[in-house]
C-alpha cells in the first residue's frame, strides 16, 4: 500500500472539474512558477499521510452533493509526482463508481519507463485531466517555471492520441503570457489536439504572495498587476476560451 502525502483537502470544490468535487491537494512540485499561489505545496514531505481507502471513505460522505457530474479531483502541488498513490486511489475510486479528475502541470510526464507504463494504466482510471499550459514558448517557460515545456506538450499530444478528455488552463500574466503572439501560438498548438473540451483563461492574481513571504522567499512578480478586463477578453477570444 502506498500512502499519499497530503497538503490539504477541500470538501466542496466547484472550479477544479465538473460539478461539485472533493479535492485532494498533494505535496511536492518540481516547477517554480513565479506566480505560484501554492508555494507551501512544493516541499514533498508531509505529516499528513493517508491511504486511498481512508480518503475515499471521507470523500464519499459528500457524495450526495456531487450530482451527476461531480466526484474527486487530485491537485497539488503536482499530483503526478505521486503516481503510485494516484493509481491506488483511482483504481479504488473507479471500483466505487466515483468520477476521477487530475489537475496537473504534467511536469513529471515522460515516455520513458517506469513512468510511462504507470501513466498509461492511470489513464484507464481517469475520466478527465485539467492541464496547465504555463507558457507555449520553451525559453519563456524555463524563465517562468524553471523547467522546459517539451515533455508537457508531449503529454498533451499523448492524451490527444488516446482521446482522453482534457480541459486546458492558462494563467494570463501581464508581461509574461499576456502577449498576442504567444496566445496565438498556444491556440495553434491546441488546434493540433483532438481532445480539448474546454479552455479556461485564469487571470493572474497575487493572492499567494503571503505564502512566499511566510516561507522566507522573495515574491518574484512584485508589482505585477492583474490583467485588465479587455486583455482577459482578448486572451479568451484568441484561445477561444470558455
Ligand atoms: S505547477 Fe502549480 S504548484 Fe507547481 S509551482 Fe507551478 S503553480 Fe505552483
Amino acid at each position: 500500500m502506498t500512502l499519499g502525502r497530503i497538503h490539504s483537502i477541500e470538501t466542496f470544490g466547484s472550479v477544479d472539474g465538473p460539478g461539485v468535487r472533493f479535492i485532494i491537494f498533494l505535496k511536492g512540485c518540481n516547477l517554480r512558477c513565479k506566480y505560484c499561489h501554492n508555494a507551501d505545496t512544493w516541499n514533498p514531505e508531509s505529516k499528513d499521510v493517508r491511504s486511498a481507502t481512508e480518503l475515499l471513505d471521507k470523500a464519499e460522505r459528500y457524495k450526495s452533493y456531487w450530482g451527476d457530474e461531480g466526484g474527486i479531483t487530485v491537485s497539488g502541488g503536482e499530483p503526478l509526482l505521486q503516481i503510485d498513490f494516484l493509481l491506488e486511489l483511482f483504481k479504488e475510486a473507479k471500483s466505487r463508481g466515483i468520477n476521477t479528475c487530475i489537475d496537473t502541470a504534467a511536469e513529471p510526464f515522460t515516455r520513458e519507463e517506469p513512468f510511462f507504463s504507470k501513466f498509461k494504466e492511470l489513464m484507464e482510471y481517469t475520466d478527465l485531466l485539467l492541464v496547465d499550459i504555463k507558457h507555449i514558448d520553451n525559453e519563456e517557460h524555463i524563465k517562468l517555471t524553471g523547467k522546459p515545456n517539451e515533455n508537457i506538450k508531449d503529454c498533451l499530444q499523448y492524451l490527444s492520441e488516446i482521446g482522453k478528455p482534457i480541459w486546458i488552463r492558462h494563467v494570463l500574466v501581464p508581461g509574461i503570457t499576456d502577449n498576442d503572439e504567444y496566445l496565438q501560438k498556444t491556440r495553434e498548438f491546441l488546434d493540433t489536439l483532438t481532445n480539448v473540451q474546454r479552455v479556461d483563461v485564469l487571470p493572474y492574481h497575487s493572492l499567494g504572495q503571503f505564502k512566499w513571504e511566510e516561507l522566507g522567499m522573495k515574491y518574484q512578480l512584485e508589482g505585477v498587476e492583474a490583467p485588465s478586463a479587455e486583455r482577459i477578453q482578448n486572451a479568451k477570444d484568441i484561445l477561444r476560451a470558455n
